[in-house]
Order: structure tokens, then sequence, then C-alpha cells
């Protein structure tokens, strides 16, 4: 295995692990989880490793805070011509909508861009 990809590997897993640590924390310490969430953030940056998917649905794109079903974000589903799911950030309003479309699994493609 080539040493990036192990490198990358850790990065992931580090990510992953402080934000389950945010989300731990987050009902009783909100300043504390979006510490994490930072900390996070950074470690991708530093070792160009795009948050994993279940980490970007917890973020809001607007004020790059933490978002909890029921804490701080809304949740509703809209299936209304092309079915999706809406994500409404509490703390700055940002509204995120997501795809429900079933889709194959293809290359990810980039215009994802954060
Ligand atoms: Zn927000």
């Amino acid at each position: 295995m080539p040493k990036t990809s192990m490198v990358k590997r850790i990065a992931r897993e580090r990510i992953e692990a402080l934000f389950e640590l945010a989300v731990k924390v987050f009902p009783k310490n909100r300043s504390l989880a979006q510490r994490y969430v930072e900390i996070a953030r950074r470690i991708g940056m530093r070792y160009k490793v795009r948050l994993p998917k279940t980490c970007r649905r917890l973020l809001c794109r607007g004020c790059k805070g933490l978002m909890l079903p029921g804490q701080n974000c809304r949740i509703r589903l809209r299936s209304k011509g092309e079915p999706h799911v809406v994500i409404t950030c509490l703390t700055c309003g940002r509204i995120t909508r997501i795809p429900l479309r079933a889709k194959r699994k293809e290359k990810p493609s980039t215009k994802e861009g954060a």
C-alpha cells in the first residue's frame, strides 16, 4: 500500500472519531463540539482528505457549524417532483437539499465542492 493512502486513511479515521466525539458532547457543550469539528476540518485540509459523507451531512455549509437533528436543524422530506430531503440549519437558516434519487454507484462528481 502506498504511503500516502495510509496517511489518508488514518486522517479519515481521526476525522470520523472527532465527529463522533463532537456529536457526543454537543448537547452538553456546543462550543467544545464546534472545536472538535474545526479540528476535523483542519485535518481534512491538511491531508487533502474530503470529509466522509456522514460527516459532511452533519455540517452546515453556511456557518460550518455542526447540525444535529432535533437540536439545531430541521429535516423535512419533500416528495413533490424529485424526492429530496431538506435540512434547515436553525443557527444561520441555511437550507441544504439532498436528492433521494436511487443512483447507481458512479465516480464522485467534483461539483460538490464545499
Ligand atoms: Zn448554519
